[in-house]
């Protein structure tokens, strides 16, 4: 039984590269669409923001101007959600693309009432582009659009398996937490999503589930509530 009527899916660019860490696996994002498809068939409403590192990070490119660097950031994101869609579309998941800002015909203008629309008639909204604008991260991108939308949780799959006291590839001693408040992530400044992310999710009351991504069916576990991961509550 779904818990959720419509959730954000967040994906690192890095998800989508699998093992190699850059560029796309196209198995891994099928794997994905597997999943996503048997969302949709439950009726939940599936938005998805894609990150970019598998590609490009502004913030790592210190010789270059900073806005430069984190529009060729943004543009690694449209790319990510342009070969996602496409995969999806092969696996027959029906899936749109929206972005902040034009890209040509390429993806749709991103607006609030059509994605809903969209959603609605099971398509597969992909938010790409971040936030459109220099200075943000596609965590914010994604706490935006599922403010926006109105998503019941923002489904955060990760290369780890949940929110840690401490950095399990560091520390051995490192516990996991079953349940844990945002507030609380904030406070222990917990490695979850960056801070401008979770502020806004703590202002809008959006709870978060954090999973590893690459556990059999870890997006169908985390919409049925049996995660093997973290609820993040408000
Ligand atoms: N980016 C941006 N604004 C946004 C979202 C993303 O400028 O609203 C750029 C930024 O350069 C970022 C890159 O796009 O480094 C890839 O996004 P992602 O959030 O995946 O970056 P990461 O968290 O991997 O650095």
């Amino acid at each position: 039984m779904a818990k959720y009527n419509r959730v954000l899916l967040k994906l690192s660019g890095e998800a989508l590269a699998g093992e190699q860490g850059t560029g796309f696996h196209e198995e891994t994002v099928a794997q994905v669409a597997g999943q996503v498809k048997a969302l949709v068939e439950r009726n939940v409403q599936v938005g998805i923001v894609i990150g970019g590192g598998n590609f490009w990070r502004g913030r790592s490119n210190q010789q270059m101007d900073r806005s430069r660097a984190d529009q060729i950031g943004m543009l690694a994101t449209v790319m990510n959600s342009l070969f996602a869609a496409e995969v999806f579309r092969t696996r027959g998941v029906k899936a749109a693309v929206m972005t902040p800002f034009s890209v040509g015909t390429m993806t749709k203008p991103f607006d609030r009432e059509e994605a809903l629309a969209l959603m609605e008639e099971d398509t597969v909204v992909f938010f790409a582009g971040g936030t459109g604008h220099p200075f943000f991260s596609t965590d914010t991108g994604a706490a935006l659009r599922a403010v926006e939308i109105g998503a019941d949780v923002i489904l955060l799959a990760k290369n780890i398996d949940g929110v840690y006291d401490a950095d399990p590839r560091k520390d051995p001693e490192a516990t996991r937490f079953d349940r844990i408040s945002l507030a609380e992530v904030l406070q222990r400044n917990l490695q979850v999503m960056d801070q401008a992310a979770a502020i806004l999710c703590l202002e809008n009351k959006m709870p978060m589930s954090v999973f590893y991504l690459n556990d059999p069916d870890s997006i169908v576990h985390a919409i049925e509530d049996k995660i093997n991961g973290t609820f993040v509550y408000i």
